[in-house]
């Protein structure tokens, strides 16, 4: 009996799938032996594949850093982890750093499974047990799955405290955009939060796989009268919200947040791209903060919390599920219609 696939990125474009195998080496006191049940796809798994990644990064490599498993094995340290379904962190931090003691997202010593090192796109991984989060809300595989990006949106938000009679505008109705839409709307009771979203295609796919979100194609009109008077008052022609959150992937999705940010409003962004124009101008002029946020560890709480109670609208995210052999053919989907897709490392899971 075969263990399960292990796929690996060579190249961009290039994936290899072979047979998973147990480890030879007995485990460490920390390590835990977990057998994958399901990786869920990121933007940046798919911007690995296509070679068009923002971050550092490395080749070969196994991607897959949003994942559900259960343990299998453990070391002596991890005894009680037995039989427990898990996910776990993205960021595979040192813990003894100054820069540790802040954020571990940020350690010094910091590198990213599924990134820069080897992921979770294989049946049997082992690893260190204090990345590992246990399913406490009996969440299962599927929703488990999804407590990375839930985190990662959990921990930016909770960076520029939402309040909720904020106006506020989420950009990109990616997967991240509408976790930080779920997130402002259901944890940190904002009313009157809009998606923006280009794409007409993925707006439409949207606003039907959630009816209530308030999805829009453009950004607010600016104020034609401040614009054509110039100076300071142009700089707030198109300045409506409280908050702006950048989750799009296009190059102009922080111009857009700094524009539609009020005076002494905050921006977050997400996007991690190599380069981006930023108008300091409308920054400095609006006094406006900036904050950029990555990683999820420190936020898998709040997540799988939230998740726990809005099982169902977060199930909804999940749009497409295929075997892990299957691989090339999930990183093919149309990003218009698709939000989430899971690669299933198990027989049962299929
Ligand atoms: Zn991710
Ligand atoms: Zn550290």
């Amino acid at each position: 009996m075969s263990a399960g696939p292990d796929l690996r990125l060579t190249a961009p474009g290039r994936l290899s799938v072979d047979e998973a195998k147990p480890p030879t080496a007995p485990l460490g006191p920390d390590e835990v032996l977990v057998e994958v049940d399901r990786v869920t796809l990121c933007g940046s798994d798919q911007a690995l594949y296509d070679g068009t990644y923002g971050g550092p990064s490395s080749y070969p490599l196994r991607f897959g850093h949003e994942w559900a498993g259960r343990v299998v094995d453990t070391g002596l340290g991890g005894r009680e982890l037995l039989g427990q379904w898990v996910t776990g962190d993205c960021s595979r931090w040192c813990g003894d750093c100054p820069r540790c003691g802040t954020d571990r997202n940020v350690c010094a010593r910091i590198e990213k499974f599924g990134l820069t090192v080897d992921g979770f796109s294989t049946r049997l991984r082992t690893v260190d047990r204090r990345y590992l989060y246990p399913d406490r809300h009996g969440l299962g595989p599927g929703l488990l799955a999804l407590s990375e990006f839930f985190a990662v949106a959990a921990q930016g938000l909770h960076r520029v405290a939402p309040r909720p009679d904020e106006r506020i505008l989420v950009i990109g109705a990616g997967a991240l955009g509408l976790a930080s839409y779920l997130l402002l709307t259901g944890a940190h009771g904002a009313a009157d939060v809009e998606l923006l979203e280009a794409d007409p295609v993925k707006a439409a796919a949207v606003a039907e796989l959630l009816p209530s979100a308030r999805v829009r194609t453009e950004a607010p009109e600016p104020d034609a009268a401040a614009r054509s008077a110039g100076g300071y008052a142009a700089l707030t022609a198109a300045a409506r919200y409280d908050l702006t959150v950048d989750c799009s992937s296009g190059a102009d999705g922080l111009a857009t947040a700094l524009a539609c940010a009020v005076p002494r409003g905050r921006v977050l962004c997400f996007g991690l791209r190599r380069s981006a124009a930023l108008r300091t101008d409308l920054l400095v002029a609006n006094a406006l903060t900036l904050v950029g946020s990555i990683g999820g560890t420190g936020g898998f709480a709040r997540a799988q919390e939230f998740l726990a109670g809005h099982r169902e609208e977060a199930g909804l995210l999940v749009t497409h599920r295929l075997p892990a052999e299957r691989a090339e053919e999930a990183f093919g989907l149309d990003p218009r219609t698709r939000i989430k897709t899971q690669l299933t490392f198990g027989e049962d899971a299929r």
